[in-house]
């Protein structure tokens, strides 16, 4: 397979295509729209094994984990066209208006409508899920709105696949051309383009938190800036409190051996930070940990520049002032595999570096000495936003520590209790997102049908005839969605 690159000067005719087919496609009722990200999944499927052995030659990803990614990445196109069909992400809004009031109440019926065209970067570390049809794709066309995915190029094959399985869904389901493109490219010229085009109304990415805040200052400082929904770096703290550990110390640390090393730590949610008290619980935990994390397996990363990126911000973290590593696996590892690793540091000496802030993309965990409970929080008080935070604690550590528990929840998106943040269930109760920098917009979820509701804004209709409303918000309710009517939430006829 040749991958064809697109030049930065092709840039404007693929996104004033897209521009054209978004005026066609944003009137598409949502039951067409469902249809098509259904269509997609079916395409993915008929696939077969030759798009799961292009994608493990890839990224090193073995088949089984492929295999689920790829009915994960399917599951979430026919479920978020479900939810799209269902219209509850709409949010529907109506006051009918009073005549005989005086003054005379308007009729205002507010709903949510697309966009416009979404550039996608996809990730490196999901080749389906976050990828090409992946999460950012499936809630943009369930939104109305075309996409425009920037291949990841260290899966560009996997990707062009897929793009493929796409086009063929577009073209059976008769969408209008522009309503799906593919760009590969040499250079980040194009995707700072795609970014800066006028056309442009929105760009999912996933990556590092440099690509992230490159593309989110080039949207800012566009004429018209756009949201990005970039979701870019987390350590994802873990809280050991002290009754839990009095009981628990072993099975905590068997637990978090295999969740750090799982993808060989290659997941957003990966428990990068754990903070515990000094004694001697604690030291049962790294002791059970550390046996658990020498006889780990070191296995082969994604790629060569996320492999590079891990030697040497694992390098980084341990050489720094007061960081002692406690396990390192003893298994010698291959050429690009990442070493399963844990250390300690104290507090004060993650209080006073930031470097120890930073995420070490790989199976690295970093456990952090705290002397009591009010130096945790002091610690937590330090820590920039994350993805999830995980308390692992009895009901008494809960309720007996509640500023601890405040501090907790103002730092993340997921609050987790006595489990591991890794693994996220694709679901409508999930915020998969957080305070900066684990993403750049904390109010919107990337996993679960609300995502669909970045790529969205209000329109309030003010006094129209009802015959000329859009069928969401007629009298009839000819769709049979949920809708607040004058503050009731109901399916009913608008009498
Ligand atoms: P990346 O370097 O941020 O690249 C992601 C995508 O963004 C690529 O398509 C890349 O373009 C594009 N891009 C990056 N910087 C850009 C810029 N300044 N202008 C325009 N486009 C830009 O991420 P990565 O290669 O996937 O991984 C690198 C590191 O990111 C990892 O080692 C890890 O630390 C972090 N990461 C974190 C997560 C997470 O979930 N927390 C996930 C993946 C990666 P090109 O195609 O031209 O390279």
């Amino acid at each position: 397979m040749t991958i064809q690159y697109t030049a930065v000067a092709a840039v404007d005719a693929i996104m004033s295509k897209a521009w054209q087919a978004f005026h066609i496609y944003r009137k598409m009722s949502l039951k067409q729209r469902a249809d098509f990200m259904r269509a997609i999944a079916k395409e993915l499927e008929a696939c077969g094994d030759e798009l799961l052995e292009v994608a493990m030659s890839e990224t090193n990803l073995p088949m089984a984990r492929l295999k689920n990614e790829r009915a994960r990445t399917m599951y979430q196109l026919t479920s978020y066209a479900d939810a799209c069909e269902k219209g509850d992400w709409l949010d529907i809004r109506i006051n009918t208006g009073v005549k005989e009031s005086i003054p005379a109440k308007p009729d205002i019926r507010k709903m949510l409508i697309p966009l416009g065209p979404v550039v996608v970067f996809g990730a490196a570390n999901f080749p389906f899920a976050y990828s090409t049809a992946g999460g950012d794709t499936a809630s943009a066309f369930a939104a109305g709105c075309p996409v425009i995915v920037k291949a990841h190029p260290e899966h560009a094959k996997t990707s062009e696949l897929v793009a493929r399985a796409i086009l063929k869904a577009a073209a059976d389901c008769y969408m209008p051309e522009g309503i799906f493109s593919h760009i590969h490219s040499e250079t980040f010229e194009v995707g700072q383009a795609l970014v800066a085009n006028s056309f442009t109304k929105a760009v999912g990415f996933t990556g590092s938190i440099r690509g992230g805040k490159a593309l989110y200052e080039i949207a800012n400082q566009r004429k018209e800036p756009i949201p990005v929904f970039a979701e870019m770096s987390s350590i994802n703290p873990v809280f050991l409190l002290p009754e839990k550990m009095r009981t628990s110390a072993t099975e905590i640390a068997e637990m978090y051996a295999g969740s750090i090393t799982l993808g060989v730590g290659q997941f957003c949610t990966n428990p990068g930070l754990i903070i515990g008290i000094d004694n001697e619980d604690l030291n049962k935990f790294i002791s059970s940990l550390s046996i658990a994390i020498k006889n780990a397996t070191p296995a082969a990363m994604l790629n060569t520049g996320i492999f590079k990126n891990y030697i040497e911000k694992r390098a980084n973290s341990l050489s720094q002032p007061d960081v002692e590593t406690v396990a390192v696996a003893e298994k010698e590892p291959l050429m690009y595999e990442g070493i399963p690793t844990v250390a300690t540091a104290t507090a004060t000496a993650f209080m006073n570096n930031p470097l120890l802030h930073q995420e070490v993309f790989g199976p690295y965990s970093l456990i952090i000495k705290c002397k009591d409970l009010q130096e945790m929080q002091k610690v937590t008080k330090q820590i920039e936003g994350q993805l999830t935070a995980t308390i692992m604690g009895s009901v008494n550590d809960i309720k007996e520590n509640e500023g601890l528990i405040d501090a907790v929840k103002n730092i993340c998106g997921r609050f987790i209790l006595n489990a591991v943040p890794t693994g996220v269930e694709v679901c409508e109760a999930m915020h998969h997102g957080g305070p900066f920098p684990s993403t750049t917009d904390s109010r919107f979820t990337a996993v679960g049908p609300d995502a669909i509701k970045r790529f969205v804004r209000p329109l309030s209709f003010q006094n129209w005839e009802n015959e000329l409303l859009p069928d969401e918000l007629k009298n009839e309710n000819p769709l049979a969605i949920w809708r607040t009517v004058n503050g009731e939430l109901s399916k009913n006829k608008i009498a």
